[in-house]
């Protein structure tokens, strides 16, 4: 394509709320034929909802609420939003953390009114050498919740059931990629459970769940490895290394700055659905007829 091509090209993806970054990225964009999602705040709204709140016992359900927002207070993760959110609704008073640290794929630690809080997946816990939740995780995945594990001074005390929902245009825009003819690919750092019933609400039939920061990278690789060309679609700072190793890194215009920095593509308005028309748009601007 000649210069001006590609500026037209870039010009009308502007239109479409697509903000294509350089020359390089559009024709990037032409040769994909594999498109990798991450599943919450890409897929999902990314506003999940606390629904249901599990303790172990040793302490009130609002007390474990407000000791886990507290925690969280810190952390920009859609989960942490959803708490925090869940605390203000019932009123509770939420302690700001005295120390906070993030572990991106896991969770966070801080101190809350002289407690040592620890709040995220089942990985974090077992760094921590807490068990006991097991039992109450296992009842919200099965209700295609995500569970976010609490232990306070180093003892499980309670497991919050959170829900998100797709966001509307997504299943379309999955429908618009298949007929493209693209290979379609859900990579999660969530649960298999709630992975896999968005997956076949959507009409996606690869799923890698469980997945930490690095090992979305890796998986990215390992779809290159096969001889496809990848776009990645992620929101967070947990997915800016696989938008870096993508053929393709795409940000959803809603997400975190390192998200955006990582990629070349950026859909501003954050509607799923500028992604098949940029990859339109480029096949044809760069003449690559399928
Ligand atoms: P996704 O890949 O779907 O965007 P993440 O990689 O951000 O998901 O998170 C993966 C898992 O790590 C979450 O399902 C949750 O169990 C845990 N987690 C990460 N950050 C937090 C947090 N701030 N609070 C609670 N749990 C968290
Ligand atoms: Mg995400």
């Amino acid at each position: 394509a000649t210069p001006a091509a590609l500026m037209v090209g870039m010009g009308r993806g502007a239109q479409l709320g697509v903000l294509v970054k350089s020359a390089a990225s559009l024709e990037g964009a032409s040769h994909i034929d594999t498109v990798v999602l991450d599943k919450t705040g890409t897929l999902t709204q990314g506003r999940p909802v606390v629904v249901r709140i599990i303790t172990s016992g040793d302490m009130a359900e609002q007390d474990v609420l407000a000791l886990t927002a507290g925690a969280e207070s810190g952390s920009e993760h859609p989960l942490a939003r959803a708490i925090v959110a869940e605390a203000v609704a019932r009123e509770l008073k939420v302690g700001k953390p005295e120390s906070f640290t993030a572990t991106p794929g896991h969770g966070v630690e801080a101190m809350v009114e002289g407690r040592r809080v620890f709040v995220g997946s089942r990985r974090m816990m077992e760094r921590q050498g807490v068990s006991g939740s097991a039992e109450a995780e296992q009842a919200l995945t099965s209700d295609g919740q995500t569970p976010v594990l609490v232990a306070v001074d180093g003892k499980w005390v309670g497991a919050i059931g959170i829900a998100d929902a797709e966001r509307e245009e997504a299943a379309s825009a999955v429908q618009a990629l298949r007929s493209m003819g693209m290979h379609v690919v859900m990579l999660t750092g969530d649960h298999e459970g709630p992975a896999s019933r968005v997956a076949r609400k959507l009409g996606i039939d690869r799923v890698f769940a469980g997945v930490l920061p690095e090992g979305k990278a890796h998986v990215v690789r390992t779809l290159q490895a096969e001889g496809r060309k990848v776009a990645m679609v992620g929101d967070g700072i947990n997915d800016a290394p696989a938008l870096a190793q993508a053929d393709l890194g795409v940000a959803m215009g809603t997400g975190t700055d390192v998200a955006r920095d990582a990629a070349g593509v950026a859909l501003l308005r954050s509607d799923l659905r500028g992604l098949p028309a940029a990859l339109g748009l480029a096949r044809s601007t760069m003449g690559v007829i399928r």
